[in-house]
């Protein structure tokens, strides 16, 4: 796919991947040998009809890929940009046996962007025809809170949707940056679900603002929980709350949510150094990364305490961030920040690290290397060790049954919690995962809902 180059994009905050040329999707999309078993379908969380919208791209009817796309995936723009295809359809696909597997990634944003000019879809589905009558709340508006409302509204039910922040969009919107995902993808795609009916109430925390329990009592049927997992782990060892010191949330969330990149046409200013070192090693710590670099650091460092094979971040972004001049100290993990008379951070004293048999996750076990200790020198530091579910919701809600890393507990088929009317899904039940398991989740609560309300109330 066309992109930027390396040197160009460093200077900016647009989107790196140019997206396929009429011409390259069409070829792209013939080389589909439509695969009378369909192991791409398998492979794909939302089982999106993948050989049915490539036929389609192939016979150039695009109206019929887009709705063939939407009758699964209510956010396919922002799926064909983030989710991890190389892990889930395409790893399945036949032609990877012999070759490249089919870049069905690319081929959904391809359909999602003209359908972003075109609005095929507006208006084909008309969710008020079938109107049931019947409330759900949908708290939180991030990728599982959006399909969990969208598929209730196609089924006729009055959704509303109340988010904490100012935008819609959960960590699409607040997270992931618009080199990476075009906040007008991630609004249009949002748009898109209102236009089903779906009501937003913005700047709505639940469990200040209101209870869940309220919820259940002012009307709603069901409440599907949706809040996502946004309150940072932090490593908890000596200097951390040097001044110079971010959580990746709070440098993610003033870059791309306050459009700090813009200050000062935008009102938040963001503090960045000469020398900024992230600390993590997955999609949150390169996209970091990859901000400070943007907002003019002169080196930016990820240090990580595994190898490169370990790294959970996507490959592709790996390899953009290396070509844009990250540099990945592997191996490497903080023992304590060092800081000057002012307070101020000044490096991190790392240990080298080896790696040992295989730990709970499968992965092997990072070990400290002995009398290793070195300095890794830093102005700014980013701290992307991964997130936890903020305990607002459990802490107000009444007989929600929560795990030890503070994760709801529910039904892993249908969402269903230990409160009755009360369904989750998303990084509140796993923990900090990926866009299209989320939506997964919100697809089968919401099914889990309508049956519900169907056969038992
Ligand atoms: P979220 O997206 O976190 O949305 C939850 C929403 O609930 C938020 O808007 C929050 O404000 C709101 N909320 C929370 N509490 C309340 C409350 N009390 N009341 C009202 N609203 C509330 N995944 C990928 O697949 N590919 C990637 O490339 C990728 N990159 C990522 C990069 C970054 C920087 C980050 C942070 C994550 C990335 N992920 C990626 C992970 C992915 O974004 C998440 O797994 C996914 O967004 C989880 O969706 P969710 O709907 O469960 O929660
Ligand atoms: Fe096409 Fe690959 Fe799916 Fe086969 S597995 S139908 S080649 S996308």
């Amino acid at each position: 796919m066309p992109k930027q180059t390396p040197e160009d994009r460093v200077k900016n905050f647009d989107e790196v991947a140019q997206g396929y040329p009429p011409d390259w999707a069409l070829g792209e999309a013939s080389r589909c040998i439509q695969c009378p078993k369909q192991p791409c379908v398998t492979g794909c969380p939302v089982e999106v009809d993948i050989p049915g919208f490539i036929r389609a791209i192939c016979e150039l009817d695009l109206p019929e890929a887009v709705r063939i796309l939407k009758s699964k995936n209510s956010l396919p723009g922002i799926c064909g940009r983030v989710c991890p295809q190389e892990t889930q359809c395409e790893a399945m696909c036949t032609l990877a046996k012999k070759g490249a597997p089919l870049a069905v990634g690319r081929l959904e944003r391809f359909v999602a962007d003209w359908e972003l000019v075109h609005k095929s879809s507006v208006g084909a589905e008309s969710p008020l025809a079938k109107r049931r009558g019947k409330k759900v709340a949908v708290v939180g508006s991030g990728p599982a809170g959006l399909v969990c409302a969208a598929d209730l509204a196609k089924l006729g039910y009055q959704v509303t949707i109340f988010e904490a922040l100012h935008a819609a969009g959960g960590v699409l919107m607040y997270g992931i940056p618009e080199f990476r995902l075009p906040k007008r993808i991630v609004q249009a795609e949002v748009d898109y679900v209102k236009s089903l009916g779906v009501d937003t109430k913005l700047d709505w925390v639940v469990g200040r603002i209101i209870s869940v329990d309220e919820l259940l009592h002012d009307g709603f049927a069901a409440v599907f929980l949706g809040t996502g997992a946004g309150s940072p782990m932090f490593l908890n060892i000596p200097g951390e709350n040097l001044s110079g010191i971010y959580s990746a949330n709070e440098f993610l969330t003033r870059v791309n949510l306050m459009k700090a990149y813009l200050f000062p046409e935008y009102r938040t200013p963001i503090n960045i150094g000469k020398v900024v070192v992230v600390i993590g090693g997955g999609n949150v710590a390169v996209d970091a990364a990859r901000c400070a670099l943007r907002l003019r650091a002169k080196e930016v460092r990820v240090i990580y305490r595994r190898s490169r094979a370990e790294m959970p971040a996507r490959q592709e972004e790996i390899e953009n961030a290396t070509a844009e001049g990250i540099d990945f100290r592997l191996l490497v993990n903080p023992k304590r920040f060092i800081g000057d008379e002012m307070g101020n951070v000044t490096g991190i004293e790392c240990y080298e690290m080896g790696l040992g048999a295989p730990d709970e996750t499968g992965r092997p076990r990072p070990v400290i290397k002995p009398g290793s200790e070195f300095i890794v020198p830093a102005d700014t530091v980013i701290v992307a060790l991964g997130t936890t579910p903020n305990p607002l919701i459990s802490q107000t809600t009444e007989d929600l049954k929560i795990a030890k890393q503070g994760t709801i507990i529910a039904d892993g088929r249908t969402g269903q919690t230990s409160k009755r009317g009360v369904w989750a899904g998303g990084d509140i039940t796993t923990g900090a995962a990926t866009v299209i398991s989320a939506m997964g989740a919100g697809r089968r609560a919401a099914t889990a809902i309508d049956t519900w309300l169907r056969d038992f109330r």
